[in-house]
This record gives structure tokens, C-alpha cells and sequence, in this order.
């Protein structure tokens, strides 16, 4: 099968692999018939993230048609039509039996690689480096999906693929963090960075009762997509002093909950992005926090910081002293996608949402390399790429 490969940073290759085949019991081989690029993606193209291997398969959004299954898999027969959530879980365990899937603690066989870089080990991911398990992702023709009892999501016809894709990831992840805010009528809430999962948190945010969602970003074309299509008030942080125009929205308190969707590649501009991007660059901090920092600095008294936003490992100049003095809440995680599928399919299901408007460019999966390059620069605007095995 054709498949798109890491080599390197800035280096992918779609190359002829040998099909996946059925390991375990449990396991179903999924033909992959829409799959996405995530902005997580772009963290391993640009070699931020440890124990990639040359080869690799990348992709952790994707869905298709069952081809084969485990004799173990009782749920899904050959035919239907699924959508597989990014992490892997296996139901049973202490996390997974407390919906907590992203944690499972059965699906990570480099668990010790995990627990040195972060104490403990998270579950499984596809397609997201030997540090989650070294799984094959699905930027590919086939993907070989384990404990596939627990986690493919069935979908009936009527629904476009670019309409459900998302639920394998950016849909639930942006709409446990605007979850995480513990939104009460009334509040204002404002989300950092307007790709493809800010999109759907300023969604989510609605959807879940804000009164107001304020969206930063640099972007023209994604400012525009965060007003037409979100309802967002926007601030362009090239244009005015982000915390001064925050604080004069919001009566001088400061926005209700701050969502940090930028993560760990964020941009920014004076002294101290100068100073994280040259102590990541010497790989002396691994990540950039400028977003992080701002999202605090700016959170009123006794508010929600939420961070649905991908961060590797450490960050310098955290503010910790603004979040213990002024009550911060702060929530993140890789999200609990199974949690989720079910009840945001009833979403889009009733019209309450349609993920599918994030979509700016479908692509061959041969043409994964090019498509990495345009969302990576942002290229004839580009939001979100959907490739087509
Ligand atoms: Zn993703
Ligand atoms: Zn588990």
C-alpha cells in the first residue's frame, strides 16, 4: 500500500509499505477512505517531537470502510463504516474504565520512554513517535487499528466523510477544552490561535453557553473564518497589545476562561519570543509558551486556563506565581476522544454543528508532502488539508 513516511524535519516521503495485517484478536484493518493533517502534525515535520524513527507512518485523523477483523471484535463487521479515534485504549483499564482513554495504560508497549521524558506514560497514539507507542498512522491506504472492539465509532450513510472525520480528534479535543471552562451564562471567553481546532472551540464555546467568545490570531483568512463562521470577536496580535485590548473588552477583569489551541510552536513577537525561540532552537527549552503565558497573564481572578494546545516537554518563565496569588484553574490533556464521539455525531446529526466548513483543501495522498508544506506556511490560505487514499 502507498503510505506517507517521515524521514526527517521537513521530510516526508509517500512510499510503497507492506499492508497491515491482523496482530491481535481484537484488531480491525480499516481502508482509509479520508484522512487529515493535523496541527499536532506539524510538530513532527519540524522535528520538535523526541523518538521518531525514518519510516514512520504519520496520521492519527482518519476513517474508512472495515476490511478485516480480529475474531476477538464483535461490534464491527466487514463493510462498515467507521471513524477511529487517535488514541488507543483499551477499555478495560483503570483510566479507560474511568472514560479517561487517553490515558490507558494497556496500549503504550514504549511505556518506559514515556515515564524518563514524563514521569508517567499516557496511552497509545497513531502515528505519533516510539514515545506513544510507534503505531502506524493512517496517512495512509490501510491502517491496522487495535482494540478496535473499544474504539471506531460507527457512521451511518448521509454523513459526508469531511462532516465526521473530525470526530477522530480536533472536534472532541476543542470541545473538551472549551468544556474544561466550566462556561456559566455570561462569560466572556477567549481563544488563542484560529487554525482548525480554535475553529471548532470557538464552536464548542457557543455551543456550551458563552456569551461572548473573543479569538487571537495573525491570519486575515483565519480571523475571518473565526467571525463568519464562529461568531468570534477577533483581535489580531500584529495589530494591538493582546492583554490591553482583553482587558478593555472585558471591563478591566479579564476574559472568564482563556483557551491556549497554539501550543508549543507558537509565535509572537519582542524580547520574549526572541528568547524562547532561541533557547528552543538550542534545544535548551523544548517548547515555546508565549501563548501559555499570555492566556494567564490575561485570565481574571479565579478563571479557567485551558489548553487543549500540544506541548512536548518543558517551558521556561512559567508564571506560576499569577495562577496560585489569582486562583487560576489550569485544564489540559490529550483528549479523551471515545468520551466524545458519540454525543458530538448527535451534534452534527441535528444540525447543531457542521465541522466540515474548516475544510480550505482536499488532496491525493500522494500529494501529502506538498500538503504539509502549504498548512505549514499557511499557503493560499490554507486551514485544514483532507487527503484521499
Ligand atoms: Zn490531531
Ligand atoms: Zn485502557
Amino acid at each position: 500500500m502507498k503510505a506517507n513516511c517521515w524521514y526527517g524535519k521537513n521530510d516526508l516521503r509517500v512510499e510503497q509499505v507492506s499492508d497491515p495485517e491482523i496482530l491481535n484478536p481484537r484488531d480491525a484493518i480499516i481502508k482509509i477512505t479520508s484522512t487529515a493533517i493535523c496541527g499536532s502534525d506539524l510538530h513532527l515535520y519540524d522535528g520538535f517531537i523526541p523518538a521518531m524513527e525514518k519510516g514512520d507512518i504519520l496520521g492519527h485523523e482518519f476513517m474508512g470502510e472495515v476490511v478485516d477483523v480480529g475474531h476477538a471484535v464483535k461490534n464491527l463487521k466487514i463493510g462498515d463504516r467507521v471513524v477511529v479515534p487517535f488514541p488507543i485504549s483499551c477499555g478495560a483499564c483503570f483510566f479507560c474504565r474511568k472514560h479517561q482513554y487517553s490515558l490507558c495504560e494497556n496500549s503504550n508497549p514504549n511505556a518506559v520512554m514515556a515515564e524518563k521524558l514524563w514521569g508517567h506514560s499516557p496511552a497509545g497514539i497513531f502515528g505519533y513517535s516510539h514515545l506513544v507507542g510507534g503505531y502506524a498512522g493512517g496517512q495512509a491506504e490501510y491502517a491496522r487499528v487495535p482494540f478496535a472492539d473499544v474504539g471506531p465509532l460507527k457512521i451511518a450513510n448521509g454523513f459526508s466523510d469531511e462532516q465526521v472525520l473530525f470526530l477522530s480528534d480536533i472536534f472532541p479535543t476543542a470541545y473538551m477544552a472549551a468544556e474544561a471552562c466550566d462556561i456559566q451564562a455570561g462569560d466572556t471567553v477567549a481563544v488563542w490561535g484560529c487554525g482548525p481546532v480554535g475553529q471548532l472551540t470557538i464552536k464548542s464555546a457557543y455551543l456550551l453557553g458563552a456569551e461572548r467568545v473573543i479569538a487571537i490570531d495573525r491570519v486575515p483568512e483565519r480571523l475571518r473564518m473565526a467571525r463568519e463562521q464562529g461568531g468570534a470577536h477577533t483581535l489580531d496580535y500584529e495589530e494591538v497589545d493582546v492583554y490591553d485590548a482583553l482587558m478593555n473588552m472585558t471591563g478591566g477583569r479579564g476574559p472568564d476562561a482563556c483557551i491556549d489551541a497554539v501550543g508549543m510552536e507558537a509565535h509572537g513577537h519582542g524580547i520574549q519570543y526572541a528568547y524562547d525561540h532561541a533557547k528552543q532552537a538550542a534545544m535548551l527549552e523544548t517548547d515555546r509558551p508565549i501563548v501559555l503565558r499570555e492566556a494567564i497573564m490575561a485570565c481574571r481572578n479565579g478563571g479557567t486556563v485551558s489548553v487543549p494546545g500540544v506541548y512536548g516537554g518543558f517551558v521556561d518563565k512559567f508564571p506560576i506565581g499569577s495562577v496560585m496569588n489569582r486562583s487560576l484553574t489550569i485544564k489540559t490533556g490529550q483528549t479523551h476522544v471515545h468520551r466524545y464521539m458519540q454525543p458530538l455525531l448527535e451534534k452534527v446529526r441535528n444540525g447543531e454543528i457542521d465541522p466540515s466548513f474548516i475544510v480550505t483543501h482536499q488532496m491525493r495522498l500522494e500529494d501529502a508532502p506538498a500538503g504539509y508544506e502549504m498548512f505549514k506556511h499557511k499557503n493560499d490560505e490554507c486551514i485544514k488539508v483532507v487527503l484521499k487514499p
